[in-house]
């Protein structure tokens, strides 16, 4: 049988790191076994299922190159499907009306809690046969056998057992004819053909619930991989109070899609002692049985440094997106063309944990002026004393027949010794006066990748600053 696995979020929220997590685990263990990977968003919760909710799940996973092979479907265009199944349960007898009010539900569960029992249904309507007149306000409920009990050999978390005295009798359809979750899910989960379905361990509660639905209806039960939850580093559940969770917020902090997989991968799951894995290693290896059982510990440092592992790994075409999106939120705009930033990439690779670490250094590049200088470097370096050397150095440059390192080492070393000045003498204030700070790539490569008439341009308005400051 192959292999068809499901990631179904609700669009009530952004996709999280958690959510991420899941669809990752979903997606890589497709791949590993050649099977199908579908996405199926869950808005059957009219009032907190949002449009941009949706859109802001589909970029996420876009963005982290999780797209998948089928969908994605919405739950929403499945209602008269769902209400089919309910009637074939209604005439088999493995659903009942209920006409229960609220008032008494809730004295019911009232005086429940009052003698320590948990709140259930007490099966009043179950056997009345009660037709489904709609006059009178009415749920459907599912007839969960009261005796025996549920199991299943979950791929993770070993033998389930759920003793079915345990459950409730589940409302299939609200009073406003309105489909519930689990019967949504179990009706999807069979239609869509999945055979492995991979979620948090917040779910194992409505596991049993949903195979009763796929007993009554005499379909195939899939296998279940329930996913230990993320906690932050406190040991509670990841929350927003442990800092960023949106998946796309990553993407703004400059972490790269490789690095945020290669790292969530790795929560729960090993190999050996390897800590970066490549995409094409995670699809090779990843299998959802081998999971610890244990909650995983969400540890933002790590992270940091696998980025700054993937970022020097990096091919070009995995950097330039990353790149150019973080240089327009610098407000670089238009963003410089793929093959400039290709030029330069090499140079700022090897001096970024992040993409914003990036932007930032290689932002003098693109920018018309770099005044005001940092002060502190302003001050210490960009002297009196190095206007003439500063000026005899751009009338050197000026006349340089071509651009390259070589010829720039020249011309940087005959001003060097024309006013006896070591190397660091000169490249410190030049440095401030092409870039406005202390610290950037060789001199020599940061004048090369500014090129000529940027270079002089910011010399020129240096000896400005400095006959400015003349008293
Ligand atoms: N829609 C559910 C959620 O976002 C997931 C349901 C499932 O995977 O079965 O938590």
């Amino acid at each position: 049988m192959t292999l068809r696995t499901r990631f179904a979020p609700s669009p009530t929220g952004f996709l999280h790191i958690g959510g991420a997590r899941t669809a990752l685990f979903c997606h890589l263990h497709t791949r590993r076994h050649q099977g199908t990977f579908v996405l199926r968003v869950e808005d059957t919760d009219t009032e907190r299922s949002t449009q941009e909710a949706v859109a802001v799940i589909l970029e996420g996973l876009h963005w982290l190159g999780l797209s998948p092979d089928e969908g994605p479907f919405f739950q929403s265009h499945h209602t008269q499907r769902y209400l089919e199944v309910v009637q074939e349960l209604l005439q088999a007898g493995h659903a009942y009306v209920c006409t229960c009010s609220k008032e008494r539900l809730d004295a019911l569960r009232e005086r429940q809690r009052e003698n320590g029992d948990k709140p259930r249904y007490d099966g009043l309507c179950r056997e009345l046969h009660l037709p489904a007149d709609p006059q009178r306000p009415h749920v459907i409920r599912f007839k969960t056998p009261r005796e025996g009990e549920t199991l299943w050999e979950d791929r993770i978390q070993g033998a389930i057992r759920i003793s079915n005295g345990e459950l409730d009798d589940l409302i299939l359809v609200r009073s406003d004819g309105s489909p519930t979750y689990n019967l949504a899910v179990a009706v999807d989960d069979h239609d869509m053909g999945i055979t492995l379905v991979i979620r948090g361990e917040d779910h194992i509660s409505n596991t049993p619930r949903q195979i009763h639905v796929f007993k009554a209806m005499g379909w195939e039960i899939p296998d279940y991989a329930h996913m230990p939850l993320l906690h932050g580093s406190d040991g509670a559940k990841l929350s927003k109070r442990h800092g960023a969770v949106s998946v796309l917020q990553y993407r703004e902090e400059g972490f790269l899609p490789s690095a945020l997989n290669n790292y969530l991968a790795r929560l729960g799951w090993s190999h050996g002692e390897q800590e970066i894995f490549t995409r094409a290693e995670l699809e090779q290896l990843f299998d959802i049985s081998a999971l610890g059982r244990s909650a995983a510990i969400f540890d933002q440092a790590k992270l940091l440094w696998i980025n700054g592992h993937h970022i020097r790994a990096a091919t070009p075409e995995q950097l330039l997106p990353e790149l150019a999106y973080q240089l327009t939120r610098l407000g670089v705009e238009p963003p410089p063309s793929p093959e400039t930033l290709a030029t330069i990439l090499p140079e700022f690779q090897s001096r970024a944990a992040t993409m914003v670490e990036m932007a930032q250094k290689c932002r003098f590049l693109f920018i018309d002026s770099v005044q005001p200088y940092e002060e502190k470097a302003a001050r210490k370096h960009l002297t009196t004393a190095m206007r003439d050397p500063l000026a005899a150095l751009a009338a050197t440059l000026e006349t340089l027949p071509e651009w390259t390192i070589a010829a720039l080492e020249s011309a940087f070393q005959s001003t060097l010794e024309t006013f006896h000045l070591s190397m660091g003498q000169l490249a410190q204030p030049l440095r401030v006066a092409l870039t406005g700070c202390g610290a950037s790539p060789g001199i020599l490569e940061t004048l090369w990748m500014l090129g000529q008439d940027k270079s002089l341009n910011r010399i020129q308005a240096a000896l400005d600053h400095l006959a400015a400051r003349q008293p």
